[in-house]
């Protein structure tokens, strides 16, 4: 129900090795400005050392404070963050969000309602392809994962694979989503995709964001871009790519939130 994505920089700012700001404390507290759309599972996804570490538990964000505290993430500049509120599957630790797929590659975090994610489900079930979940949203996971490796399979390269994957993902899911992925082979990029469901960027300096509103992100900046509808975006700690759900590049209208958080 609330979800928050970073890109960030590590490596040198004014001379010192330093990061400008660690993943987990940012998207922690983008959800925590997020509390007030109601949720009951919170859960989060850094990419860091070449792969994916990720936690997630039920009920308030303390919950999963707690188990971060027991088992610790390691430091990242670029993850992604979710509040749930459940439609598909109850609220358990199972089915928060991410959702991994891609052998634990990939991580993915849903707002919305995938409305036809039964066929896509057994199509996936045909293919070979397991569920640990009861979520609509580990199918679009899956979904994304599948069409990963089929892009790259088709010689596609390697540094927009996960971009073209959820276009063409995009292009197959039917309802109201906003969704925000990360993949271990692209360190350094958050791709995310709406339909019917909001989704906001802040552009800060040496560093990126996202959000299902600008309160994910109003402590670090105040330029804004609104995506539009039937649109993908790909951030890094330097740049912002829109398209749409066929590839063609779009442009992004950037505001000024001039409200007081
Ligand atoms: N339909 C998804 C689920 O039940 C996402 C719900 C949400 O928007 O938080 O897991």
């Amino acid at each position: 129900c609330g979800i928050v994505g970073y890109a960030g920089r590590s490596g040198f700012i004014d001379g010192a090795s330093a990061t400008r700001n660690d993943a987990l404390k940012v998207i922690l507290e983008g959800l925590r400005r997020l509390e007030y759309r109601g949720y009951d599972s919170a859960g989060i996804a850094v990419v860091a050392e070449g792969r994916i570490a990720s936690r997630k538990k039920s009920g308030k964000l303390a919950n999963l404070l707690a188990v971060l505290e027991d088992s610790p993430l390691p430091a990242a500049v670029t993850g992604i963050g979710h509040t749930r509120w459940a439609t598909h599957g109850g609220p358990t630790d199972q089915n928060a969000h991410p959702h991994l797929a891609d052998g634990g590659r990939l991580a993915l975090i849903h707002n919305g309602i995938i409305e036809n994610f039964a066929e896509l489900k057994a199509d996936l079930l045909h293919k070979g392809h397991l569920f640990i979940s009861e979520t609509d949203t580990e199918v679009a996971a899956v979904l994304l994962a599948d069409t990963y490796r089929d892009v790259l399979a088709a010689g596609g390269a390697a540094s927009d694979a996960l971009s073209v994957a959820m276009q063409r993902t995009c292009q197959r899911l039917e309802g109201a989503f906003t969704l925000l992925a990360v993949h271990a082979d692209q360190p350094d990029s958050v791709v995310a995709a709406r339909r019917n469901s909001p989704l906001v960027v802040g552009l800060g300096d040496g560093e990126n964001f996202l959000g299902s509103d600008v309160s994910g992100f109003i402590d670090y900046t105040r330029r804004a871009v609104e995506l539009g509808q039937d649109q993908i975006v790909t951030i890094t700690s330097e740049t912002v790519d829109i398209t749409d759900f066929y590839g063609a590049p779009a442009v992004g209208k950037e505001y000024h939130v001039d409200w007081d958080a």
